[in-house]
């Protein structure tokens, strides 16, 4: 497995604040928080984003995401959460190993900020559109 940090959290050479494991998946609390619960699952076999992982495994970080964000409300450390995979460096991600981040949201909190949208969006549709089934089915 490559040296990333989440993989020497997974063998415990660091410390993490670890809130469920399993098989297949760790949860620990973000260095950096977001939010307070801010938690990070993460399989145990090592593959980079979306991109190169299993569905298996890919389907299983998405169950316990369900998991700890009941929790996370159970808690009263969430009304609401985001879920988000950074797969990329162009999408922000920064540890090359997989990581779904549960992000605790209370009303207000005003955590994100609102994204851009492209503008005219209506000329580009059929294209896009085209372009995403033929890759789709092929
Ligand atoms: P991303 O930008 O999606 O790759 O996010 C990486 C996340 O990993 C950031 O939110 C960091 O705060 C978090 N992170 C980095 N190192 C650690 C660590 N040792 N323990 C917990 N979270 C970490």
């Amino acid at each position: 497995m490559p040296e990333t940090i989440f993989a020497k959290i997974i063998s415990r050479e660091i410390p993490a604040h670890i809130v469920y494991e399993d098989d297949m998946v760790l949860a620990f609390l973000d260095i950096n928080p977001t939010n307070h619960g801010h938690t990070l699952i993460i399989p145990k076999k090592h593959f980079i984003n979306i991109f190169d992982g299993d569905n298996d495994t890919l389907t299983h970080m998405m169950k316990v995401a369900k998991k700890v964000a009941l929790a996370l409300k159970k808690a009263d450390l969430a009304e609401g959460v985001n879920l988000i995979m950074n797969n990329g460096p162009e999408a922000g991600q920064e540890v090359w190993h997989a990581h779904l981040h549960v992000v605790p949201r209370l009303n207000g909190d005003k955590v994100f900020h609102k994204p851009n949208h492209v503008t005219n969006p209506e000329a580009e549709f059929s294209t896009v559109q085209e372009k995403l089934i033929k890759a789709l089915v092929n």
